[in-house]
């Protein structure tokens, strides 16, 4: 039945419970579809983890790195002592285990000894890319120990990127070359290859990653390269929500969305999926399923290019932390837009997206978005360097800079439907609005508000989503 692309996040593989959910899906799926590609991500925390290592070296905190790497060891080789293995397979995973933590202590011990001032990008990506080494070779363990033909590869040896570290882009053209020497052949042989998703490598044979969350990019840019039927990205939730279910508490599942709504979705923060793993899918009309690992029977959502919702509605609404800078007069806007583009690339490695702009006879505003691939710390990281640069010309920079919270309705069509739009600003009755934007996908409208009003906002214009259950 054609090719299918399955992704399991951290949550879906951090337990032994969770594991075996994952082996008995893929054994169900593998008999249905021809051919079966695996994606996997780090165990839940594990990245989190070996960033603090990387740090920890970078201070020559020689304690605390190896008191994480012995963490990491324990956890891992506790989950392969409670699954049933035999001892072939567990002693030759245990040894991979301690091959790889071994290679991450001694990057860590070369961090520690070299005095720099920063950690380089570079190999703080080289660190944190042993997560997802361990959890592709424990799940292709899993499935050879059950009668399937289950290899482990590394994103280093198919992922090509450019050499924006810690988000980098893929090279799509080198990528596909590496797919078609490495994984299809495999594919042919009814081999399930067990990717590791966010991490890649440049031309140069330099390990970069593409962004926190990044497996679920690994998994769309190579179903667009095999040309998979689906691609299915496994969870623990059962599905996109209409809004944080940790915030919100009628958020519910949404049953459709098109390729628009959901990238909206991702880029204002909607954590389950990575913002730009929607643009490979687009392209090639490939149909993507978010599932809860543990209830594979329910439908999660789908999303696809049209989905049957008449009459439009407000299908979710987000919110996603935000730098807003402001100044008490008019003028051009090119010399802070250009400034803020060039800080956002060197402390983010993000391209400029400034997203809303606005000016008055007396006042300019400028609003930039953080997507959560970027990590916790991006808005303070950009807010930093900001402040940084305006010091150094303090006279031409009398600029304000503050966090903000961006809070983004979601709806098909809405830029043609005036009478929603007004709905979901008559949810915000007091609260001041220092700026507003209607995406040009058609289907957003972003109000940029003060973090403190912004849970309420999000509750606020969440009703509007219940109406139409
Ligand atoms: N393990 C990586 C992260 O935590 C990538 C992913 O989970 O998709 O960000
Ligand atoms: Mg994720």
């Amino acid at each position: 039945m054609g090719t299918l692309t399955m992704k399991f996040g951290g949550t879906s593989v951090g337990t032994t419970t969770a594991l075996s959910q994952v082996l008995s899906i893929i054994i169900h799926e593998s008999k249905r579809w021809d051919k079966v590609l695996i994606v996997a991500s780090a165990l839940e925390g594990v990245t989190d983890m070996l960033l603090e290592a990387a740090q920890l070296a970078q201070l020559s905190n020689q304690r605390g790195y190896r008191r994480i790497a012995a963490t990491l060891r324990t956890r891992h080789m506790a989950l392969i002592e409670q699954l049933p293995f035999g001892n072939t397979e567990r002693n030759a995973l245990q040894a991979d285990i301690d091959r790889l933590l071994f290679d991450m202590l001694d990057q860590c011990q070369t961090v520690a000894n070299n005095m720099n001032d920063e950690l380089a990008p570079s190999v703080s990506d080289s660190i944190v890319a042993v997560g997802e080494r361990l959890s592709a070779r424990i799940i292709a363990a899993l499935l050879r120990q059950n009668d399937l033909r289950g290899v482990a590869v590394d994103g280093t040896d198919i992922m090509i990127t450019d050499n924006v570290h810690g988000n980098a882009n893929p090279n799509i053209e080198a990528t596909t070359n590496r797919v078609n020497e490495i994984i299809l052949p495999m594919l042919e042989r009814d081999i399930i290859p067990v990717v590791t998703g966010y991490i890649g490598v440049t031309e140069d044979g330099i390990t970069t990653t593409l962004g926190r969350g990044g497996t679920d990019y690994t998994a769309s840019v190579l179903s667009a390269i095999i040309g998979a039927d689906e691609l299915w990205i496994w969870t623990d939730v059962d599905g996109m929500m209409s809004a944080d279910p940790r915030e919100i508490s009628t958020a519910h599942v949404i049953k459709e969305l098109n390729y628009n709504e959901v990238a909206e979705l991702a880029y204002f923060g909607a954590k389950i999926l990575h913002a730009k793993m929607i643009g490979p899918l687009t392209e090639k009309s490939l149909p993507l399923r978010i599932k809860n690992v543990f209830k594979p029977q329910e439908t999660g959502t789908l999303v696809s290019q049209d989905t049957h919702d008449d009459p439009p509605s407000i299908k979710a609404v987000t919110s996603i932390q935000a730098l807003s800078l402001s100044r008490p007069t008019s003028g051009s806007m090119a010399g802070i837009t250009k400034m803020v583009g060039n800080t956002l690339f060197k402390t983010l490695g993000m391209r400029s997206e400034v997203m809303i702009s606005s000016q008055s006879s007396n006042s300019s505003f400028l609003c930039v978005v953080i997507p959560t691939s970027i990590g916790v710390d991006g808005v303070d990281r950009l807010q930093q360097g900001i402040e940084d640069k305006m010091s150094e010309y303090p006279e031409k920079m009398p600029w304000q800079i503050e966090t903000v919270s961006v809070v983004t309705a979601i709806g098909n069509n809405l830029s043609h439907m005036p009478t929603l739009i007004a709905q979901v600003l008559a949810q915000l009755d007091n609260t001041e609005i220092l700026g507003l934007a209607l995406g040009p996908s058609n289907c957003s409208v972003s109000i940029a508000i003060a973090t403190k009003k912004s849970q309420d906002a999000v509750k606020k214009i969440h009703y509007l989503t219940l109406k139409n259950d």
